[in-house]
């Protein structure tokens, strides 16, 4: 159990400048971090636009960025923010197997929406999770399957391998497998899911089709509105005032997770006006 004045949600660009600006101010601040080594910012090579560095690589930007925050005093948890709920006057997050308590949360976790697989979301929390932590002691005994588009989820499948009676693991999108996994891996690229009428989830791929007790699914990001619960998107974005402020109290975004235009530029600038926000929020209460 960590706390903490905010919460940052993701390790790109917005995030590392909120970081920075908050801790300036005076906040403690943790950052949920997924591996940002998988983020967009990551594939770019070079980057002409962004002011004061001439020519540099998105890794070596977000190394930059990271260094400072870290060095500013942000702690940083490496791991995927899953879920948030609201707790007394502020938030409790799921981070990895951390629970996270903090008066506020910034999400700064980028565009990425992931595509969801029909029928997914219908059947949250009925038999498919996204949170083996969370939900994987329901499955004890029993056999569940693991979808799975990052290696994020070898680790859960480890997890679950010691709950279920027996896991099949099948690749979302392909990643790094150890030399003896203690689940099956599934040839089969997962199509859709339902519930079948004795309560099971009915897996189809392109191998054919099985059912079982549990299906978890694992990807490198949450969309946003899964993340908490009550969020106002527009579209596919987040909505936010001119303060970064969303419609949940004492919960901001900044970012690509906000809008166009999608550059480094904006989302730092964001970033810089949500830890101000926050800050005087917090300041005020
Ligand atoms: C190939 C390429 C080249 C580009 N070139 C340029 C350029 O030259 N100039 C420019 O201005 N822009 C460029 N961009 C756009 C730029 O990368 C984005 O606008 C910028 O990175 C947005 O920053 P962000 O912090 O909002 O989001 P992101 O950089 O997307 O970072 C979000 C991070 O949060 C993490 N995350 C998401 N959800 C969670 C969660 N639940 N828990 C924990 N972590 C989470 C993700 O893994 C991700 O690493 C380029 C993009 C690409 C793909």
């Amino acid at each position: 159990m960590a706390n903490c004045d905010i919460l940052i949600i993701g390790s790109g660009p917005a995030a590392w400048s909120c970081a920075l600006t908050a801790r300036q101010r005076g906040l403690s601040v943790t950052v949920a971090a997924a591996d940002s080594a998988t983020g967009w910012l990551a594939k770019a090579e070079r980057i002409d636009n962004y002011p004061g560095m001439p020519q540099v690589s998105g890794q070596e930007l977000l190394h930059v960025f990271r260094q400072q925050a870290e060095d500013a005093g942000a702690h940083i948890l490496s791991a995927l923010a899953r879920q948030s709920m609201p707790a007394g006057d502020g938030y409790m997050t799921l981070v990895g197997n951390d629970i996270v308590e903090s008066r506020a949360i910034v999400l700064a976790t980028g565009a990425a929406r992931p595509t969801l697989l029909p029928g997914e979301e219908g059947l949250l929390g009925q038999g498919v999770s996204w949170c083996g932590t969370c939900d994987g002691m329901f499955y004890r005994g029993m056999e569940v399957a693991v979808l799975s588009a990052w290696h994020g989820g070898v680790e859960e499948g480890e997890f679950l391998a010691g709950l279920a009676a027996h896991v099949d693991y099948y690749f979302l999108a392909s990643h790094a497998q150890p030399a003896e996994p203690p689940y099956a891996i599934c040839p089969g690229k997962p199509r859709t899911l339902a519930a079948t009428a004795d309560g099971r989830i009915l897996l189809t791929t392109s191998e054919g089709e099985k059912a079982y007790d549990g299906v978890f699914i694992f990807r490198p990001a949450v969309a946003p509105d899964s993340l908490m619960p009550g969020l106002a998107l527009e579209g596919s974005f987040i909505a936010v005032d001119r303060r970064m402020a969303t419609n949940l109290p004492r919960v901001y975004a900044c970012g690509d997770c906000t809008g166009h235009p999608l550059q480094i530029a904006k989302a730092v600038g964001e970033g810089n006006i949500a830890a101000i926000s926050a800050a005087s929020d917090l300041h005020n209460t």
